[in-house]
């Protein structure tokens, strides 16, 4: 088996947009990609670029139903058509001309990415473009057409992998992903977002865990608003090791919303690009502890799009293909440039670091504050789903 790292990128899948004043804007895919390349990771001895195929409707079909892909395949070559119905044409997803070869664009890049790491052609793939973890079997939803992070799992079950965990950081809940195998005890889903009553998609209570036949399979962690870098950290680890030397999976797929974030418009935690890479760094650990070291590494939200998105993903770049970037790093002058010249935004971050140093309390070693609300949250998930997996709560 190879021990290098492959990175998914096509230049089209910035074809994936909603059009002028959506927040889910594809130069924030473009900036990352040059910021990646400023720093110089695509040189890196370990990493290749590589753009797969778009999905065919035989791999879309995997997960999505196929009145609902032809109803895409519709509306992207007439968006005027497009009436609400199956989500599309919506505020979250307005219709787009190419919408169907975009999207499918983005769902045969994490295909493609999970194919790489089974086959042993690599043994981390990332795909910072997919993540899109709101769609559903028959749906549009959140920003997302065709469920890439769905895809690929579903991709490595037909290959014959027996077991699939999926880790999903986004401030959103992993809704689409829990569906599409809430009933399937092959995957294990944990999601950790902010709490359901302040955010969208108003799911991934910590009760949520699995159906009948697959109790325990879908972990949810409902973070307070404002959880910051500690917090967040905490939960991540009080949760997610524990359960993955349980579970043995095969595969570790990771989706890395950057949407946590302190700057994120659109959401209310208090993570620094500092904990981001953190969690990616640990993901990578995991991967190599409980995986056997074959990991599928995904973006997902994220719309502060020049002073968040770019750096933590470029970070996760890193990380992957064995050079992580130093978080005092400075940022590129020549990315600064780009970034100017593209969006005309007048703050840029200098640095690859917010100036953090996140430090987290371990949960075995500080016991469980009763009063404190993530403690809570915390206690809940684990509460939920450890005792099916053999675990003590
Ligand atoms: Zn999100």
């Amino acid at each position: 088996m190879s021990g290098g790292a492959q990175l998914m990128w096509d230049e089209a899948v910035t074809g994936y947009n909603f059009g002028p004043g959506h927040p889910m804007d594809p130069v924030r895919l473009a900036l990352t990609m040059r910021l990646v390349e400023t720093l110089g990771l695509d040189g890196a001895k370990e990493l290749k670029v590589v753009a797969a195929k778009p999905a065919g409707d035989s791999t879309l079909g995997l997960v999505h139903r196929q009145d609902y892909i032809e109803a895409v395949r519709r509306v992207s070559a007439d968006p005027e058509s497009a009436t609400g119905e199956y989500g599309l044409g919506t505020e979250d997803d307005p219709a787009f001309a190419g919408m169907h070869e975009a999207s499918a664009l983005i769902a045969g890049q994490s295909v493609g990415a999970a194919d790489a790491v089974w086959r042993g052609e690599a043994l981390h793939a990332v795909n910072f473009a997919g993540g899109l973890h709101h769609a559903m079997p028959g749906g549009a939803s959140g920003f997302c057409v065709y469920n890439d992070a769905s895809l690929a799992i579903a991709r490595l079950l037909e290959s014959g992998v027996e077991r699939v965990a999926y880790l999903d950081v986004d401030v959103h809940h992993g809704d689409g992903v829990q569906a599409a195998f809430w009933d399937d005890p092959r995957v294990l889903t944990i999601s950790l977002h902010e709490h359901p009553r302040t955010l969208f998609p108003g799911t991934g209570w910590a009760e949520e865990s699995g159906g009948p036949g697959a109790e325990g399979t879908a972990v949810n962690v409902p973070l307070p608003p404002g959880t910051g870098d500690a917090g967040w950290l905490r939960a991540l680890h009080a949760v997610v090791p524990e359960l993955l030397y349980a579970f043995g999976p095969q595969v570790l797929v990771t989706q890395h919303g950057a949407d946590t974030h302190f700057e994120d418009p659109l959401a209310h935690l208090a993570v620094s690009v500092d904990a981001q890479r953190v969690a990616a760094e640990s993901a990578h650990r995991w991967a190599h502890e409980y995986a056997q070291g074959r990991w599928v590494a995904l973006g997902g939200g994220g719309y502060a799009v020049v002073d968040v998105v770019p750096r933590t993903w470029a970070h996760l770049v890193g990380i992957a293909a064995g050079v992580p970037v130093p978080p005092e790093t400075e940022v590129p002058r020549e990315w600064l440039q780009m970034a100017y010249a593209r969006t005309g935004a007048p703050v840029a971050p200098m640095r690859m670091t917010d100036g953090r140093r996140p430090s987290w309390q371990d949960w075995e070693e500080s016991g469980y504050d009763p009063a404190d609300r993530l403690d809570q949250a915390v206690r809940a998930a684990r509460r939920a789903v450890f005792p099916a997996h053999g675990l003590l709560p």
